[in-house]
């Protein structure tokens, strides 16, 4: 990154005692990044405060921690360890946001896309402690397709490929709203017009937000029915239904329209006896094929209808797919080895992909909504999102539904975007932690907590603040972060080229 790629909007945050104002007093014109940045880098401290800040380097919005902590010996008493951020640069720690969307923070995000698709990858091939034998076991890679809600412009293609009109008709098609719901376009990928409804009045948005709140309990009546119609099929061909194991991994992907449906990886174990716990094959007797017909019967069978609600007496009924056109759910194995048209790594890396996202296709971004702030996003006669938020907030008035309101910034959605079963990976957590094992023995991080059997931490670490203290800061750390990320994937390549000769 370079100081002309940022927009540099004059500061307004002075900073005491590092001389900003002083600065600004005899040049007589305000202070910009670089005047913030080249103050910060004169600082004999610099080279401290950039070793201090690193951890945190690319966030955009990291914490401030003040305070201090103590580490005891835990059979002695004995003081083992003392620190206190008042010793430290700028008297605090920075501690990296960690927030998972990109719009939001791409620095973290980008951790976290790679840990998602770790955790991913280690399922379907192992690694990371879970056996490279999973690569053997059945697995299906599927998309449950979501309702249609009304007619929105898209892109399609024919069964052969090719890009065809959003919607040809040779005759006018007047909707009761006097609007011809025709479109002879071809659309281009990107366009903004993508996943808007052809009529906004005709579409259903109430029973859009409802679904999108609906998901994550559909989602689980899925895999109940999928474990049933495998117990059916595997008796059929001897295996009882304690012999094998379902495991999941599965992502929410918003579409543009502002519909949630899910990507999730399948995958059969087996059960061993003497360790339940184990991550072993499943009786040879069930193939991917019966486990695909599994999942095909549940993604067709599977709906139920909602509790009522004031404005609709019958409630709604919940299900995957569009009745009319037979399509429920798109089905594939996964492929580990041999010629397959996926590959466990697209796999993975296309479901990473949406672990980083919420409902930013959609257009409409923004946190929890309060009564305060409904009037700026929602908006019965607005936009396709705007009416989308508004029929979520609407409809949570009562008690019973007040979840379609709480996530009515989600348009209804409040389920996880990234969730695996208890068995299918690694998690988060160990993944975070081999990081910090890494960066503390390669870099030998001076703050490294000791082990934490022997020892007992007292911490009294508080919030301080959120942010850079002022954009120079900021665009030196995201600079000097960059850098890293470069040097490590030079290295990365270095090592592919060294082990491929
Ligand atoms: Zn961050
Ligand atoms: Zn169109
Ligand atoms: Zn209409």
């Amino acid at each position: 990154m370079t100081a002309s790629t940022l927009p540099l909007a004059p500061a307004t945050i002075s900073v005491a005692g590092t001389g900003e104002n002083a600065e600004s007093r005899r040049s007589g014109r305000p202070i910009y990044a670089d005047d913030f940045a080249r103050l910060r880098a004169q600082d004999p401290g610099y080279f401290d405060w950039l070793r201090h800040v690193t951890p945190a380097a690319g966030c955009s919005r990291p914490i401030r921690l003040v305070g201090e902590r103590l580490t005891a010996d835990a059979r002695t008493g004995e003081l083992v360890g003392y620190m206190n951020t008042a010793t430290m640069p700028d008297g605090v720690i920075y501690k990296a946001c960690g927030n998972r969307r990109a719009s939001v923070c791409p620095s973290c995000a980008e951790v976290y896309r790679r840990d998602a698709y770790q955790l991913i990858r280690a399922g379907l091939v192992g690694g990371k402690g879970i056996p490279a034998t999973v690569a053997g076991h059945p697995a299906v890679f599927a998309t449950f397709v979501a309702p249609s809600f009304g007619y929105v412009h898209m892109r399609r293609a024919s069964k052969a490929g090719k890009q065809i009109p959003c919607r040809p008709r040779r005759h006018e098609d007047l909707c009761p709203h006097g609007i011809d719901l025709r479109c002879p376009r071809i659309h281009a990928d990107g366009e903004k017009i993508l996943g808007t409804p052809l009529c906004l009045d005709c579409y259903d948005h109430d029973a859009q937000v409802v679904f999108n709140h609906q998901a994550p309990e559909l989602w689980r009546r899925t895999t109940i029915a999928i474990r049933r119609a495998l117990t059916r099929i595997a008796r059929e061909v001897g295996v009882q239904a304690g012999e094998f194991r379902l495991n999941f991994g599965k992502v929410a992907e918003m579409q543009r329209r502002g519909v949630v449906h899910y990507h999730v990886i399948v995958r059969l174990d087996g059960v061993s006896p003497d360790c339940p716990g184990a991550i072993v094959p499943p009786p040879s007797e069930l193939e991917t094929l019966d486990l695909m017909a599994a999942i095909a019967e549940a993604a067709e069978r599977t709906r139920f209808t909602t509790a009522a609600h004031p404005r609709r007496a019958d409630g709604w009924l919940i299900a995957w797919g569009d009745e009319g056109q037979g399509r429920y759910a798109d089905l594939r194995p996964v492929k580990t080895s041999g010629d397959g048209d996926i590959t466990d790594a697209m796999v993975a890396a296309y479901l990473a992909k949406y672990a980083t996202k919420s409902t930013e296709a959609t257009g409409h971004v923004s946190g929890r909504i309060t009564g305060d702030l409904v009037d700026l996003y929602a908006d019965p006669e607005g936009t396709h999102p705007e009416r989308l938020v508004h029929a979520a907030w609407s409809l949570g008035c009562t008690k019973e539904w007040a979840g379609l309101r709480h996530w009515a910034h989600m348009l209804g959605f409040g389920g996880h975007f990234l969730t695996k079963s208890r068995r299918y990976s690694v998690t988060f957590r160990i993944l975070r932690d081999a990081r910090v094992i890494w960066r503390r023995t390669v870099e030998h991080d001076d703050q490294a907590e000791d082990d934490e059997e022997t020892t007992v931490v007292i911490s009294t670490l508080a919030y301080s603040g959120a942010g850079w203290r002022n954009t120079g800061d900021a665009m030196l750390a995201n600079a000097a972060a960059d850098a890293a990320r470069s040097r490590a994937a030079y290295a990365r390549e270095a090592m592919r080229e060294a082990t491929t000769f």
